[in-house]
This record gives structure tokens, C-alpha cells and sequence, in this order.
């Protein structure tokens, strides 16, 4: 399946007024963390917090909505969310970890779970992972870079960033400014071209803007736990959704992205493979035979 097994598809946005304003898409992340922290379902959660240089996230373990609300919104570049969970257990002492992953991070803490080699008092402790989609990230050098020179605005003046409709997206006080997705190619990390997951196929529950209309999300549930928080918060009426069907451009988009990324990025894992260049382990699960590459 090209999505990963799910459980259900909806669109769906938070129901509350200043979580729609502050966050990317429908709120889903911020909603759900501060739920389950209500909830005592969590303990605390590692997210991708602000930093000292402004879109350079830092992760962080809040402790409060207000820490999680502060959180809220994409940082196109990297932040080590894996590398704080140990802290979260052993200096901040939580029993019930929440977090936010991009698909790679997700596929580490599944991997880190699986094969809890000195890390088995974290693994446990990991009780809610939230995946968001990603079809790729940029280094922060290279945010900075194509921000600045190409579209020409001081990163310190954006206060929103996007991408949608084929085109990076920022927001100022008073301006909006876009460039085609192409112009952004070649900044990417590197090691983005050969990610097989688009949405966080190993989430407890996924979510992205993509097959949503503005303001909305596209929410998978996967697990007993996504499933169960989600539906508990919909029933408090924290969380709005609408059928997957009723809205445009819907599902079939998500599907096809997450196509075109696979496609793409196993072509050049194969030609890594032809050119005897190491490539990821999951990559060779996807061959008939898993040790063919080795
Ligand atoms: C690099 C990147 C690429 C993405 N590409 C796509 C895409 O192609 N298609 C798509 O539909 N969606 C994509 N997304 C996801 C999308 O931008 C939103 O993050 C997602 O829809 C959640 O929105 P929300 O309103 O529910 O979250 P909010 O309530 O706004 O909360 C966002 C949460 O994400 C966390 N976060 C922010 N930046 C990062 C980061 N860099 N790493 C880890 N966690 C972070 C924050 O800590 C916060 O908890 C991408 C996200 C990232 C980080
Ligand atoms: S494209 Fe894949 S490897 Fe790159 S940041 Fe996104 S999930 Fe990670």
C-alpha cells in the first residue's frame, strides 16, 4: 500500500480558535499533543521547539500547551527530535513520552523499539508518535541561502513558510512570496533522495496538508493508540473532521505523491546499487530477495 496501512482516512482541523492561527495546516499535531496531555495519555512530548537562530528548531520537551502551542508550525530543516527522547526519560523523568516525527525519525524510534540495544528504558516509554508527511528538508544553510539571495526577503521577517501547489510559499507582516519548487531543487538534503516514506508510514497516526483544503489536514490513523486518542478527541469535540471523499483534492493526490516520491527516489537507490554505493536497509526489503544487496 502505498501509504502504509492505515486504519481510517479523514480531513480534519482543530476546533480551537488560536490553534487554527498559529498552526501549518489543520492544528492536528498541536490538538492531539495537548490532548493527551490533558488527558495524562502523555506525560510530555519532544518537539521541534524555536531555537536561538530563528527557523532553526531545537527540540524540546514540553511539559505544558503552552510549550507545545509554542512548537507549533513546520521548520523546513532539520530537528533532532530522536536525540532528546533520552533526555526526556532520564532528565525529565516522564514515563508516557509523546513526539512529533518526520518518516525518517519515525522509522529510528520504530527501529530503536524493535531493537532496544542500550536504550530499552526509553523505548518502553514511548507512548504516542505522531508522523507528519515529508517529501523532503533542507539544511538550514540552504534555507537561509535560498530565502535571502533568491527570494530576496531576510529570513527574520517570515513568519509562516510553505509548500504547496508546487511552489515554496513564505508569509511576511504584509507579503506573501512564492517560488516554483524547482528553483528549490538542489538544496535539498541529500540524503532525502533516497527516503521511501512519504507519510510516516510507521506512525501511530500520520498527518500532512496534502489532499486537504486550506486550513485542513489529511489524518491516517494506524495504530490502536492514533486510533484511540483521535477518536477521543473528536468525541470532546476538540478536533472537526469531514469524509476523505467529501473533500478536494482528496486522497487520490496523497496517493499519487507518495507514488511519484517512492518511484523517484528507488530509482536512484537502484542506481546507487548499480554504482556498488551503500543505500538504506530498507531499501533492500523492498527487492525479493532482502539480502540481494549485501
Ligand atoms: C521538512 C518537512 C517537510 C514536509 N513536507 C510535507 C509535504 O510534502 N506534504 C505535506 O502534506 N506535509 C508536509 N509536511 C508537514 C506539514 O508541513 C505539517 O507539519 C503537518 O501538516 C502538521 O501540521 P499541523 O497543523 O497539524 O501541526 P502544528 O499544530 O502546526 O504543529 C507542527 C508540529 O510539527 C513539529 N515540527 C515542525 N517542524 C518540524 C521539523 N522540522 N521536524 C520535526 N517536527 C517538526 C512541531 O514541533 C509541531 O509540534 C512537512 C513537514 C516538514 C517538517
Ligand atoms: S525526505 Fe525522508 S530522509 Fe528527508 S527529511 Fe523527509 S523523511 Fe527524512
Amino acid at each position: 500500500m502505498v501509504l502504509g496501512t492505515y486504519k481510517e482516512a479523514l480531513s480534519a482541523r482543530s476546533t480551537d480558535k488560536q490553534i487554527q492561527k498559529i498552526a501549518q495546516d489543520g492544528g492536528i499535531v498541536s490538538a492531539l499533543l495537548s490532548f493527551a496531555l490533558d488527558e495524562k495519555i502523555i506525560d510530555g512530548a519532544v518537539v521541534a521547539g524555536p531555537g536561538k537562530d530563528m527557523w532553526k528548531p531545537e527540540p524540546q520537551v514540553a511539559l505544558t500547551s503552552d510549550e507545545l502551542l509554542a512548537a507549533a508550525g513546520t521548520k523546513y530543516t532539520f530537528s533532532p527530535n530522536v536525540w532528546m527522547l533520552k533526555k526526556a526519560v532520564r532528565q525529565y523523568g516522564l514515563e508516557k513520552v509523546g513526539t512529533v516525527a518526520i518518516p525518517c525519525q519515525t522509522m529510528g524510534i520504530r527501529k530503536m523499539q524493535s531493537y532496544p540495544f542500550g536504550v530499552r528504558f526509553v523505548a518502553d516509554k514511548i507512548a504516542l508518535l505522531l508522523g507528519i508527511y515529508c517529501m523532503e528538508n533542507f539544511p538550514f544553510a540552504s534555507l537561509q541561502t535560498f530565502i535571502s539571495e533568491k527570494m530576496g526577503v531576510s529570513p527574520e521577517l517570515v513568519e509562516k513558510m510553505d509548500i504547496g501547489k508546487g511552489k515554496f510559499w513564505i508569509y511576511t507582516a504584509d507579503d506573501e512570496l512564492s517560488i516554483p519548487l524547482k528553483e528549490t531543487h538542489g538544496y535539498e538534503q541529500s540524503g532525502c533522495k533516497v527516503c521511501l516514506d512519504y507519510v510516516a508510514e510507521l506512525a501511530d497516526l500520520s498527518t500532512g496538508s496534502v489532499g486537504s483544503p486550506d486550513g485542513w489536514s489529511t489524518v491516517l490513523t494506524r495504530t490502536d493508540a492514533g486510533e484511540s486518542v483521535f477518536k477521543l478527541a473528536v468525541d470532546a469535540g476538540l478536533i472537526e473532521t469531514k469524509p476523505m471523499a467529501d473533500v478536494k483534492p482528496g486522497l487520490g493526490l496523497l496517493e499519487k505523491l507518495a507514488k511519484d516520491k517512492k518511484t523517484k527516489n528507488q530509482k536512484t537507490i537502484d542506481e546507487r546499487i548499480a554504482m556498488g554505493l551503500p543505500v538504506p536497509y530498507k531499501a533492500s526489503t523492498e527487492k525479493e530477495d532482502p539480502l540481494a544487496n549485501f
